[in-house]
């Protein structure tokens, strides 16, 4: 039986204690406005939105219980793209990507001027089909994300990643279309598994020196440091050497090789003293602790105060 919206029903959990769970939350079919939050315009056209699903009817308009999305409406419509507000510390950004209804990420960082067509936040999304823990069963299908990363990289939205298609015809194929239009493939397992990335450097790609500049503006000059030296040296390594080893550099270079945005590497430095007490967390959260639902910055930076 369903129930209304507001009232709860008791349920029996596997250790035979009782807990209260609301039947639309088991459903996601609770329509909430997402107050507060509007479209974030510099994602408005990312190509890499995924295609919306079938919007409400007038049916599931007058009864949420029939709609096939999630419960999140913006201006009565299933939330779709990237969403943005001020975030409850000073300087910093919170975001959300939505699909269908669906909140499936949330992150938080200082907003940086810099942008390139390479990054976009749906790549660390879509490229690991990455959605909250506690959407369960309700989350959407994001689609195969090893494709995502084939065809970012081959059209040119994703700078490099790893990733494997099967049948190995199938990925025999990808690599003979990514080499015609000049990318690199490094393989590894048994040649269904492979890194790939744009040909040529960082330096070919991005406007490095700008990006520095963006880290020194939004970061204290101590934790700026290290991300800024190296995108001062490192502008001669090749995209695929800093894919396959983004694990080994700065946070920004590693970020920037699989191209990810630097608001998220820049939130994740602000908050590194507040995660060690949390992990494990996804870095793509940046700024935002899961745990704390919020966006938490290193001690250092709260005493100062001037963020
Ligand atoms: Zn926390």
């Amino acid at each position: 039986m369903i129930v209304a919206d507001n009232e709860r029903e008791p349920m029996a959990t596997p250790t035979g204690a009782r807990r209260f769970v609301r039947w639309s939350d088991v459903l996601g079919t609770s329509c909430r406005d997402l107050e507060g939050w509007e479209l974030d315009p510099v994602d408005g056209d990312d190509p890499r939105t995924p295609e919306p699903g079938r919007s409400d009817t007038w049916l599931a308009r007058l009864n949420p219980l029939q709609s096939a999305a999630g419960p999140w409406r913006s201006g009565g419509r299933p939330a779709h793209g990237i969403y943005c507000r001020p975030a409850a510390v000073d300087g910093l950004t919170d975001w959300a990507a939505a699909v269908d209804g669906c909140l499936i990420w949330r992150w938080s960082g200082p907003r940086m001027r810099w942008q390139s067509p390479l990054v976009s936040p749906w790549n660390p999304i879509l490229a690991q089909a990455r959605t909250l823990d506690d959407l369960g069963f309700r989350a959407p299908d994001l689609g195969d994300w090893n494709r995502f990363t084939a065809e970012a990289i081959l059209s040119g939205r994703k700078p490099g990643g790893y990733f494997g298609i099967r049948p190995r015809r199938d990925m025999r194929r990808w690599v003979e279309a990514a080499r015609t239009a000049g990318i690199v493939v490094q393989f590894h397992a048994r040649g269904c598994w492979a890194y790939a990335a744009q040909p040529g450097t960082l330096g070919d790609h991005f406007d490095l020196p700008a990006l520095a500049t963006e880290y020194r503006r939004v970061l204290p000059a101590e934790l700026a440091a290290e991300q800024v030296a190296e995108l001062a040296t490192l502008a001669d390594l090749d995209l695929l050497t800093a894919a396959e080893n983004h694990e080994t550099y700065s946070v920004a270079i590693g970020g920037l090789a699989l191209g990810y945005p630097p608001e998220v590497t820049a939130g994740l430095i602000l908050a590194r003293r507040h995660r060690a007490g949390h992990l494990p967390q996804a870095l793509e959260y940046g700024a935002y602790c899961p745990s704390c639902r919020q966006p938490q910055l290193a001690a250092a930076v709260e005493d100062r105060g001037t963020r």
